[in-house]
């Protein structure tokens, strides 16, 4: 019978196929105490040696399909196969508790699960976790002789359900077969999503029940455009989501004839279109979708999935790369977000009650001058390689920013007087998602060359809810006009003392905000490399001078429902 099940749309594109049901292996095992530790011992050992064989073989083979990057996580699992931390612990458990391994493994992965989930990190920590629950099970699987469905064996075309998908599971997914797949746990932002739409494979994920619902090998949609899987669909639904199909194809084609085009309006307005990036290796990505900039590189990503911080020099490749890649296009490198919610396993930070308003950002780098001054050096190294804008983020106020600088400038100052070159044409920006800020943009802008507006941070702070609270979720309103009048009041501070403003929040490449985003006169909108030609081909079809007529009318609105309306019936 049919079925028709909402999720989140985690990867853009329709697939119809069988399913092919992953199931998780039967990892059952009963606690139980030993008395031979050593013989216990060994056993982890070997399973250990085998998970590590396995996990290189796995990475060689996405190195060589997906790229280093995507990889890469194949390393963070192997690291946490040799972390003295984890293991260290793992074989305590069995020295002093004499706890099987089986037992020992399960205490130490719950309690590695649980502190990184309860760091509530929206994107990083949650993939920690999942990095940990992943290996973990492989690990197990090992030491009760169990084995796993590879998603590798499967040599016909098929949509996989899963309860979740797992970073291997994703890497060894053959595009050839795999024309999409739906799981039952995870967000936009879980590691699995996010390879979905690097690979370009259809994807809806927390759907919560598609696992429990679907039959093995029945015919499934998976609309990744809408976040909907049918489950044994009618010949008539298989035929109009084949139109679907070939119309969203149609559209990517007719994306693609953009990537190298300028954006424009219809009225001949140029806006750049920028991508938000996490490392070096999602330049490709930024290119392939003819991005005309980066937008934010956030580079805590380079400080994460390792034991030591970054030295100056890896750091200043890390740049260098981004800058020579994006051949003389701008790139705004965002200094160290660290803390509050994204936290390094090798820097302790103090515990805190509200780590969203904590230690963290520009609060610990401007403490820590060691941490940030390496990184500025690498970054003014790296500066004659492109043209290269530094973006500080979560200032608050105008000490901060001033101090911020005067950190920068004095390192300039001394690799100068050390005879290194440094480009004379770095813009010094500001991220712009604090509300005090924001309300004081006029007078920032005296001091600060760009802003990029926050909005991820900016809507949380405005509205006080919690960007990953679900119970708060209605509050965090893009459209509002209180979050509007706020990007309004920022733009035109910039315009005002001769600078450009940008936005790398989500809200850029929101279809709805974007003919919203325009008539304030944001310069710059940066996104998710896959948003880019979508949003070039909007912008073709919309008038800035049109839209301008609307300002007025949309921020002396009452609700954020009242402008979604607007937009909606007048705008678009
Ligand atoms: C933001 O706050 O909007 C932003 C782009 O930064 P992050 O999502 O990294 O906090
Ligand atoms: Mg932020």
């Amino acid at each position: 019978m049919t079925e028709k099940i909402k999720g989140i749309a985690a990867s853009s594109g329709i697939a119809i196929a069988k399913t092919f049901i992953l199931k998780n292996p039967d990892l059952s095992f009963e606690r139980q105490t030993v008395s031979d530790r050593e013989a216990e011992k060994k056993r982890l050992e070997d399973a250990l040696e085998v998970s590590k064989n396995e996990l290189t073989e796995i990475r060689n083979t996405a190195e060589k399909s997906l790229g280093k990057d995507k990889a890469e996580v194949f390393n963070a699992h192997l690291m946490f196969l040799s972390d003295p931390e984890f293991v260290g612990a793992i074989r305590s458990k069995i020295d002093d508790e004499s706890l099987s391994a089986e037992s020992a493994l399960e205490d130490v992965s719950t309690f590695f699960i649980q502190t990184f989930e309860s760091m509530k990190d929206n994107a990083y920590m949650r993939e920690r976790a999942a990095d940990v629950r992943d290996v973990s099970k492989r690990l197990l699987a090992h030491l009760l002789g169990v084995s796993f469905t590879s998603p590798a064996s499967i040599t016909e075309e098929t949509v996989i359900i899963a309860e979740d998908l797992t970073p291997s599971d994703t890497a060894q997914l053959n595009r050839n077969y795999v024309k999409g797949f739906a799981t039952n746990i995870g967000g936009r932002t879980s590691h699995s999503a996010i390879m979905s739409r690097s690979m370009e494979i259809p994807a809806v994920v927390g759907t919560k029940t598609v696992m429990e619902k679907a039959k093995d090998g029945e015919m499934a949609i998976i609309d990744g455009l809408n976040g909907v899987v049918i489950l044994d669909p009618t010949a008539g639904e298989i035929e109009e989501y084949r139109r679907k199909q070939a119309a969203f194809k149609e559209q990517q084609e007719e994306w693609k004839k953009l990537v190298h085009e300028p954006s424009k309006t219809k009225d001949d307005v140029h806006v750049i279109l920028g991508a938000n990036i996490g490392n070096p290796g999602d330049v490709a990505g930024v290119i392939n979708n003819g991005a005309e900039a980066i937008g934010l590189y956030r580079t805590e990503f380079l400080y994460m999935g390792r034991d030591k911080l970054p030295s100056e020099d890896e750091q200043f490749e890390a740049y260098k790369e981004v800058l020579e890649k994006m051949d003389g296009k701008p790139v705004v490198i965002r200094t160290l977000d660290i803390g509050g919610d994204k936290k390094l396993s090798y820097l302790p930070l103090p515990q805190e009650m509200n780590p969203f308003l904590g230690f963290r950002a520009i609060r610990l780098c401007l403490e820590r001058q060691d941490i940030f001054r390496t990184q500025l050096r690498a970054l003014l190294r790296a500066s004659v390689f492109g043209k290269l804008q530094i973006m500080f983020p979560m200032i608050a106020t105008i000490g901060e920013l001033r101090e911020a600088k005067k950190i920068l400038f004095e390192e300039k100052d001394k690799l100068i007087a050390a005879g290194t070159q440094v480009s004379d044409g770095i813009e010094v920006g500001m991220m712009m998602e604090i509300p005090a800020a924001a309300v004081l943009a006029d007078r920032f802008a005296k001091e600060a060359d760009f802003f990029s507006i926050g909005t991820n941070d900016l809507i949380q702070y405005t509205m006080a809810a919690d960007r990953m609270n679900e119970h708060v979720s209605y509050l965090y309103q893009p459209c509002n006009p209180s979050v509007l009048r706020l990007i309004s009041k920022i733009i035109d501070a910039a315009h005002k003392e001769g600078h450009w403003a940008g936005m790398c929040g989500e809200m850029a490449g929101d279809a709805t905000a974007i003919p919203l985003l325009l008539a304030l006169g944001l310069d710059e909108f940066s996104m998710s490399a896959t948003s880019i030609l979508p949003a070039r081909s909007q912008l073709l079809k919309l008038s800035k001078e049109e839209m301008k007529k609307h300002k007025e009318a949309f921020l002396n609105l009452d609700t954020a429902e009242e402008v979604l309306d607007y937009v909606r019936t007048k705008m678009i």
